[in-house]
C-alpha cells in the first residue's frame, strides 16, 4: 500500500545553493542532506544548532547555524543560510542571508553575508564583506510570446450582429420550371 498520507509530500521542493561550488538546485524540504549534482559532494542541508566545541574543521550547512553562548567555537569555517552568533567563534563565517551576532556574541576572523547585524555589546575581529545575495539560477526562457494587446479581449462579451442568412443547404430548392411548347 502507498503512503497517502498528506503530511510526507515528496513533491514539495525549496532552492538550495551549494555552499562548495555555489550551484544552485531545489530539492525535496524533507532531504537532510543531498549529493549536488555539479561537483558531487555531500551538501548538509539541516539547521545546526552548536553549544559546545566541533570536532571538525568546517561547519557548513545549507540551512541556518546557532552558535550558543555556551559555544566555543575554533575553526576554520562556518558556512551556512543565516547564522546567529550567541558564543564564542574563531572562524571565517559565511552567510547567505543574515549574519547577526547578538550582543555577548564574540567573533574572531573575517565575517561575510548578504546582511550583517551586530548588536551592542558584540566583539567582531576581522573583516567585514557584505555580499549580494547569490541569485538562483533563472529557469529557461520560454519563447517570447507575441505581442499582446494591452487591454483583455473578452471574446465572450464582443456580440456579432450576424445577418439573418439561413445556411444555403436549410432553402428549399429553386423550382424547376419546365416550359412547354405551347399547343395550339
Ligand atoms: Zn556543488
Amino acid at each position: 500500500m502507498p503512503d497517502l498520507s498528506p503530511a510526507a509530500s515528496p513533491t514539495a521542493l525549496r532552492p538550495i545553493t551549494c555552499y562548495r561550488c555555489g550551484h544552485s538546485a531545489p530539492v525535496s524540504v524533507k532531504a537532510m542532506s543531498v549529493f549536488c549534482k555539479k561537483c558531487q559532494q555531500r551538501l548538509v542541508l539541516e539547521d545546526l544548532r552548536i553549544t559546545g566545541s566541533h570536532p571538525g574543521r568546517e561547519l557548513t550547512t545549507c540551512g541556518n547555524v546557532i552558535i550558543e553562548s555556551s559555544a566555543k567555537l575554533h575553526i576554520q569555517r562556518v558556512v551556512g543560510e543565516n547564522v546567529l552568533v550567541r558564543g564564542r567563534v574563531v572562524a571565517t563565517i559565511v552567510a547567505r542571508g543574515v549574519l547577526e551576532i547578538a550582543r555577548d556574541g564574540c567573533v574572531e576572523g573575517d565575517v561575510e553575508a548578504a546582511r550583517v547585524v551586530i548588536r551592542e555589546g558584540a566583539t567582531v575581529r576581522g573583516r567585514c564583506k557584505i555580499v549580494a545575495p547569490p541569485q538562483p539560477e533563472p529557469p529557461p526562457e520560454p519563447p517570447a510570446p507575441p505581442p499582446q494587446s494591452e487591454l483583455p479581449v473578452e471574446a465572450s462579451a464582443v456580440a456579432v450582429d450576424a445577418p439573418a442568412i439561413p445556411p444555403a443547404s436549410s432553402l428549399p430548392p429553386p423550382p424547376t420550371i419546365l416550359t412547354r411548347p405551347k399547343l395550339d
